[in-house]
């Protein structure tokens, strides 16, 4: 049972949208942090990473009543997501209250919708080792005596002081030394399929596609070199160009869409159309 004593949510008291002005996001989260129980410690949090995926960094602005502050930087991990980067700065969080026998009402503010969401799920939908952990925290943490812990969600970069200056330090832990941080197998699964992707320009900025080619100047026309068809994008190489044909069958239905899902098949493809589009320079 998660204990009473805990509580997240994932919306503001007035629902706020990114395309809102930042002034009014800001104003929602004042309104909601009124309505919310006096914290004796807030702690902003928010997680960054370069690309979305590599050199993760979290940063933990605290804030007392006083006007007394502390604040943390870590490196989170060297390749993983945005998502990640923000679980890891959460659990850092709970993991110095509990380590410092914090007490009193606690109030977490993150920059992640999607990290509250999960937590509003429970802690049996826990799949991966940092959530796991995240939830050992959340139970220690509020089954203290005179503890409460609210962990909310809030905007990010819409002027909360304390939500920019996370956002800072997370910055800054993307430059601190990723050599010991762990790498998670689904974080690695996923930098590995974004990296072949890259590294293949499985995108519209191909250097085997006359259009991008054309656009930088490098070729004179946008055609096929192969079928003489114009435009050649992405979209003609997987799916009509006819020098492609006798490999496209094994290739699925949507080869866009399986970029994500069967990348083998669709860079086997390509490597066959690469080596007919070199063969008569070669
Ligand atoms: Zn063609």
């Amino acid at each position: 049972m998660i204990p009473d004593t805990f509580s997240c949510s994932p919306s503001l008291m007035t629902s706020v949208s990114k395309t809102d002005p930042p002034e009014a996001q800001k104003a929602a989260v004042e309104e909601t942090m009124k309505y919310l129980a006096k914290p004796d410690i807030e702690i902003y949090t928010d997680g960054s990473a370069m690309d979305g995926i590599d050199y993760l960094g979290g940063g933990i602005s605290i804030r007392y009543p006083n006007g007394e502050k502390e604040s943390m930087s870590i490196a989170a991990e060297r390749h993983g997501s945005s998502f990640r980067a923000e679980a890891m700065a959460l659990t850092t969080a709970l993991r110095w209250i509990d380590e410092g026998k914090k007490c009193g009402n606690l109030l977490i503010l993150t920059g992640s919708q999607a990290l509250v969401r999960k937590l509003e799920g429970g802690a049996g939908k826990s799949i991966s080792e940092l959530e796991n952990e995240t939830w050992r925290l959340i139970y220690r943490v509020a089954r203290r005596n005179n503890t409460r812990l609210h962990i909310q969600w809030i905007p990010g970069h819409c002027g909360v002081d304390g939500n920019e200056e996370a956002d800072r330090l997370a910055n800054q832990g993307q430059m601190l030394d990723q050599f010991d941080t762990a790498i998670n197998f689904a974080s690695a699964k996923n930098a590995v399929r974004k990296h072949v992707l890259k590294t293949l320009r499985c995108n519209e900025k191909s250097p085997i596609l006359q259009q991008y080619l054309y656009s930088t100047g490098a070729a004179d026309s946008k055609a096929c070199l192969t079928c003489g068809a114009s435009p050649d994008n992405l979209d003609h190489v997987l799916k009509e160009c006819p020098t492609g044909a006798p490999y496209r069958d094994s290739l699925p239905e949507n080869p866009r869409d399986a970029l994500w899902t069967d990348l083998v098949r669709v860079v086997e493809f390509l490597r066959a159309y690469y080596r007919i589009l070199v063969a008569p320079i070669v």
